[in-house]
């Protein structure tokens, strides 16, 4: 059995992946953090999201419950993300991380690969993954004859804008098409903008209601346009990736990998 912890556990994806563990016949959930003066602290993850007692209950300190897992999944903030990842390097600590917005600070999950494995993706969808291949395979046939719009759809309550999905997109768009996205990017046009320059990306957001999450590239050339879309319905995507990330890196010792390592798709 490998033993889980889980940052963040009263979250929207915590108490996924909580219920999701709690039904592993591999996995077990040995460790549970939420952020200090949260109302969960104290509280058995299990009955937090009406299944049976976990045997382990809520704490508000990564460092107080180390000796107790193998593998941190950690789907916080970044700052607390990056916090657990000083921790988890120094205490030779696996970790799954799904926090999005890391921005530059991602370089400090990249550094700690030198010391612990580490399974680090924006999106923990098998389907997006495969669309991730699908998106590279499209920008090469295509080229610079097609404009690239990637428009993303979410639920009221993200804070980050576009979505670490979105972005890592329009990076694989970028790096098949010898762009630097950094300077092609275009994020949403209002007014008198000119004609469109074709080596631009753009990105579109939508926030509404509970979208869980929908992602569309777009290329448009003459006569013709291909979209790439998917959809999720289910959080519980995210977390079945992340627990199967969560297994899949317990058998590495240092490295900072993508869901194209653990689910295969790597050339
Ligand atoms: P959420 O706000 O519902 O949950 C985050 C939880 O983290 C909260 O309960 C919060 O109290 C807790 N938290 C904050 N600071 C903490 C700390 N210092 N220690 C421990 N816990 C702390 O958000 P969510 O919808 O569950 O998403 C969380 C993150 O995961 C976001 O960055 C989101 O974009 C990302 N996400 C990634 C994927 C993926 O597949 N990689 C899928 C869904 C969401």
């Amino acid at each position: 059995m490998t033993r889980i912890a889980i940052a963040g556990a009263a979250g929207r994806m915590g108490r996924t992946l909580i219920e999701l563990c709690q039904a592993s016949d591999t996995l077990s959930l040995a460790a549970a953090v939420e952020r200090p003066g949260a109302p969960q602290v104290g509280l058995d993850p299990g009955v937090l999201v009406g299944s049976q007692p976990a045997g382990c209950v809520i704490v508000d300190d990564l460092a107080a419950v180390l000796d107790d897992f193998d593998v941190l999944i950690d789907f916080t903030l970044p700052e607390s993300t990056l916090r657990n990842v000083a921790t988890c390097r120094a205490a030779g600590k696996r970790m799954v991380i799904g926090t999005t917005g890391l921005g530059a600070d991602a370089a400090q999950v990249r550094a700690a690969g030198d010391d612990v494995a580490i399974v680090f993706a924006p999106n923990m969808s098998v389907g997006v993954n495969l669309c991730f291949r699908l998106i590279e395979l499209a920008a090469r046939a295509l080229g610079d004859d097609f404009d690239v719009e990637i428009v993303e759809a979410h639920h009221r309550h993200k804070i980050d804008a576009p979505s670490g999905t979105a972005v890592r997109m329009g990076e694989i768009v970028a790096e098949t098409l010898g762009r630097d996205l950094a300077t092609c990017a275009v994020y949403g046009r209002e007014g008198r903008t000119g004609p469109r320059d074709s080596r631009t990306i753009g990105f579109e957001t939508i926030r509404a209601g509970e979208i869980v999450g929908d992602h569309t590239v777009l290329f448009a050339g003459a006569g013709e346009r291909v979209e790439i879309t998917h959809r999720a319905a289910d959080r519980s995507t995210f977390a079945h990736g992340a627990l199967r990330a969560a297994a899949w890196v317990a058998a590495r010792d240092r490295g900072v990998f993508d869901m194209q390592d653990v689910l295969g798709l790597r050339d």
